[in-house]
């Protein structure tokens, strides 16, 4: 039996389990490239295509892609209005001045002290589109992003003040080190979603997380069919 974990609440730091340990001893073979996971599991056929005002930009690192845990790029595959940038390859600096659009309104998902909460972004309602930067990876590459990259120094930072939806199985986590508040990628663009977008798209997402969640599980013999 795994170690119980913290809820969704929890930085990831204070699980003791160290389930990314388990993933590394039993790798996946020939996993599929889009969702990683064994061909015997691939739910790349559950994938919504979803449209939105709202854009993604997923900031991922070379190294983070390689992993099989990494949620990151099934957000890229659901959402349209959606672009991944890679940092990390070397001799390749990544450049993000063609980045922002002065047609819309640009946020880097970042629990930073001065950043602004999700439900009040939602209070704006804004004129403009949304466009919102998510770093992919764990919490510490995640936390250099906004650090590393001059563009996004004077972009607001937003936080997630409260999930939108409830996670059933919060008490286990794909990896040990996660994005904020504990929750993986996918996840935490879920949440966003469903209140920046609608309830129907983040919905979705989440439905995607908890499947790849629940078929990494099961290949980890956590969890029983
Ligand atoms: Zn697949």
């Amino acid at each position: 039996m795994p170690k119980k974990t913290g809820g969704i609440s929890k930085y990831s730091n204070d699980l003791g389990f160290d389930e990314d340990l388990q993933a590394r001893q039993r790798k996946t073979k020939q996993p599929c490239p889009v969702c990683f996971l064994h061909l015997d599991r691939c739910i790349c056929d559950a994938i919504p295509r979803l449209k939105t005002n709202t854009r993604l930009t997923l900031i991922v690192h070379a190294k983070e892609l390689k992993r099989t845990t990494n949620t990151g790029r099934l957000a890229i595959a659901a959402l349209e209005n959606s672009k991944m940038c890679i940092r990390g390859i070397k001799d390749h600096p990544l450049d993000l001045s063609h980045l922002f659009s002065d047609f819309e309104d640009s946020y880097l998902l970042y629990p930073s002290e001065e950043a602004i909460d999700v439900s009040e972004l939602v209070k704006k309602k804004s004129s403009r589109p949304l466009h919102i930067i998510v770093p992919d990876g764990n919490w510490r590459q995640a936390s250099k992003v906004g650090q590393r990259h001059a563009e996004l120094k004077y972009i607001p930072r937003i936080k997630m003040d409260e999930p939108f939806f409830k996670n059933p199985y919060a008490d286990f986590h794909l990896r040990k080190e996660h994005f904020a508040e504990g929750m993986a990628t996918l996840e935490a663009i879920a949440h966003l979603f469903g209140h920046l977008e609608s309830e129907e798209c983040g919905q979705k997402l989440m439905d995607l997380y908890l499947q790849k969640l629940k078929a990494t599980l099961i290949g980890r013999g956590l969890l029983k069919k």
